[in-house]
Formats: structure tokens, sequence, C-alpha cells
């Protein structure tokens, strides 16, 4: 999950990482009125969106003075804003973060996630911090120096240390950093973090290290344990199709082809997602209904398929085990007579109770196509849509 720079500055600030004051607003209104509590300018308005690469696209935005915050205001609130990280169709604008703006003296990058080879938490940081870090990354990757953290230690101060002097800090600026860095990597591992990540990191010309940009992206599968960041979860961020999914609790990623998948395990949805592309087609989402659907949560996932207007064809590809292919049968059945199904369905069924769920799916009146197996179902589904397509 992820949340605002707004909320992740708040955590930061209840975790000891100096953040620069600001206040969050909804409205152009509520904007001048943040900057007139703030009081001192000059100020910087954010963009407020789940996404990095806000500053490139205009989302980020100096004032001096009150009647400059409201016209920046103006223009960022309601504004689609599309960065490298939003896709062409981009990210309304609903929230803004007034800051008094940091006098920044030198930009750093430091962030915490988790790197899988190693099993371990490791610390990415480098000098070169700012709006070009993805550029730093590509071509001069020995800028950016990695320490990884022993679970059982911690991050130990001489790590912090021994980067703060990798990244040129002074002894002033050294203290500050192996305080910040401690923050950050209690801050990550008691919220159960994917990232934190601070870019950039400033140095302000008094010589006070600030995170001048908050970012913070969840653990999903242990947001059960934190009540208090389920809360700042913000759905209008988020894909309504991802979200309707998880009221269901599918695993489904919105993608962008045209034959919606409804698969029974991720392996077998990958793989399902390869064979449709390798008889020519593309799948318009990955869909995991889980090992122990019901005909309800199938019923979903079906529905949720249907509603991509994109869809041109489903391909449902069932491998039963603990999962029956009659529940699945069911399902599909319930949801389809509720729905109409305008496209092409293809089924495949195997494993267990694959003969009765055959028989609840020839005896709908459904119009369905069986497959025999994966391959005849992927080859199947993307001769209809193309047939389909070529007819309108
Ligand atoms: P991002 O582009 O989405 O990562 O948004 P950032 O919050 O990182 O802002 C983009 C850039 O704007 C930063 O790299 C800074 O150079 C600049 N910036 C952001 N906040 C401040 C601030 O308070 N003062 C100054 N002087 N520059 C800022
Ligand atoms: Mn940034």
């Amino acid at each position: 999950m992820k949340i605002h720079e707004y909320q992740a500055a708040a955590l930061y600030k209840s975790y000891g990482v100096p953040v620069p004051e600001g206040i969050p607003a909804f409205t152009v209104e509520e904007a001048v009125e943040a900057a007139q509590k703030l009081q001192e300018g000059p100020f910087v308005l954010k963009a407020q969106v789940h996404s990095g690469g806000r500053g490139k696209a205009g989302g980020v935005k100096f004032a001096t003075n009150l009647e400059e915050v409201r016209q920046r205001a103006s223009e960022i609130l309601g504004m689609t804003l599309v960065t490298k990280q939003t896709g062409p169709e981009g990210r309304v604008v609903q929230r803004l973060l007034v800051n008094r703006s940091v006098e920044i003296d030198r930009e750093y990058y430091v962030s915490l996630t988790v790197d899988g080879a190693l099993g371990r938490v490791v610390m990415i940081a480098s000098a070169e911090g700012g709006m070009e870090i993805e550029r730093v990354a590509q071509e001069a990757p020995d800028k950016i120096y990695t320490l990884a953290i022993d679970p059982a230690l911690g991050l130990m101060d001489y790590q912090a240390r021994d980067m703060a002097a990798k990244l040129g800090f002074n002894q002033a600026e050294t203290k500050q950093f192996i305080a910040i860095a401690r923050a950050l990597y209690r801050l990550f591992v008691e919220k159960d973090c994917s990232l934190v990540e601070i870019n950039p990191l400033a140095v302000d010309k008094s010589g006070n290290l600030v995170a001048a940009d908050a970012k913070i992206n969840f653990d999903d599968n242990a947001l059960f344990r934190h009540p208090d960041i389920q809360q700042l979860r913000d759905l209008n961020e988020e894909d309504p199709r991802e979200v309707e999914a998880s009221k269901f609790d599918l695993n489904y990623i919105q993608l962008d082809g045209n034959i919606g998948c409804m698969v029974n395990g991720a392996g077998l949805a990958m793989a399902t997602m390869d064979i449709i592309q390798a008889f020519g087609g593309m799948p318009s989402n990955f869909l995991d209904v889980g090992g122990g659907a019901t005909a309800e949560k199938v019923a979903g996932a079906f529905s949720i398929l249907l509603s991509d207007p994109k869809v041109q064809g489903i391909f449902i590809n069932i491998f039963g085990g603990i999962m029956k292919c009659d529940v699945i049968a069911q399902g599909v059945v319930e949801a389809a007579q509720k729905l109409q199904v305008k496209v092409p369905l293809v089924v495949r069924l195997e494993g267990t109770n694959a003969e009765a769920g055959k028989r609840i799916l020839a005896q709908s009146n459904l119009d369905i196509t069986p497959a025999d197996d994966m391959a005849d179902g992927a080859e199947k589904i993307c001769r209809l849509v193309a047939e389909k397509e070529a007819r309108s």
C-alpha cells in the first residue's frame, strides 16, 4: 500500500526524522489558510498523488506570498499530473501539501527496502540525490552505495557512520545522518514497510538535514497488524477494479490488453498470461482467485472482468486442487446469468470435480467454448477475440 507524502512526513516526524513544517489542503481556500498558519514564506506547494516525478511534471511549485499561494494552488488542484510513474493517463490532483520551503544547499538520496536475494533490509544512499536519481542509477551506479542490515543486530551506528563518510558528510551532518538512519530503520521494521525513501534528503543553508520529500510503501500482507496505517489508504489513488477485487480478497492487477483471465494460483496465472501472448493475444489483467474460492468470490471476480470496457474475451483457466471445478463453474454460471456476457468465453477445467464442473457449464445454456487444455484454451480465446475485432 502506498500513502501520500504528507502522511509519510507525519510518520517521519513521529519517529524523529526532521521534516519541513507543512499542512495538507484539499481546496484552494484551505491552501491559503495553511500558508497563513505557517506564517513565514516562501512556500512550496506539492501535488499529493501516489507517484514520484512530480517536480519534473509541474506538480511542485513555489510561492512567496498568499496571493501566489492562491494562484499556484488553483493551478495544481484538479490538474491531471502525468509523470514518468503515472502512465500516460496521469492522475487528477485532489490534495496538496503546503510546506514552508526548505532553503536547500545540497540534495542527497536515502532509502530502505528489502533485498530479496540477500533476504535483508538494505539502505541505499547517494550524494547525487534529487530529480536525476534514476539517471545516476543508470549512468553512474558507483555513486550509489548499499549496505545490508543484519536483522538480529539492526542498523549499527558504525554502518551509518561509514555510509555518512561515503556521502561526504562533515561531523555535524554525520551526527544528524546517523539519527535519521536509525529512526528510518525503526520505522521500516515497526510498520512493516517495503520502501522508505527520502529524495531529496536536503542539507539546508544552516547545515540541518531535512527530509524534503517523504515516501513510504507498506507490505500489504502485514497491513492487518496496522489499523493506523490502513486508515491512511486513499482509494482515489488506486485502480477502481483493484479496489473492488480487494473487497473479495482477490489478487487482481489491471493490465493493458483485452483478454480477461480468471485463474487459480499465481504461477498458473502467470503461465496463462504468457501463453495468451504466445498465441498473439494480450491479457487485460492478472487474476488469481486463490485456493479456496467460493462461488461468490468467483462471481465477484467475473463481474470485475466484465466491468472492464477493454475486455473483448475471457479465458477461465482452472486447475482444481483444493479449489473444486464445480464450485468455479457454479460461480461463473451465477455471475454470467446476472451480468450480460457479450464477449466470447473460453473455459478450461481440469482436476478435482472437473466432470461435474463441465456438466454445470453445459447445462447452463450459456455460450461457452470449452477447452481441452491450456494451450487449446489460449488458442481459442485469441482466435475468437481476433475474429470479434475483425468484425467490428
Ligand atoms: P518528486 O519530484 O515527486 O520526487 O517531488 P519532490 O518533493 O522531491 O520535489 C521535487 C524537487 O523540488 C526536489 O528535488 C527539490 O529540488 C525541489 N523541492 C522540493 N521541496 C522543496 C523545498 O522545500 N525547497 C526547495 N528549495 N526545493 C524543494
Ligand atoms: Mn522526490
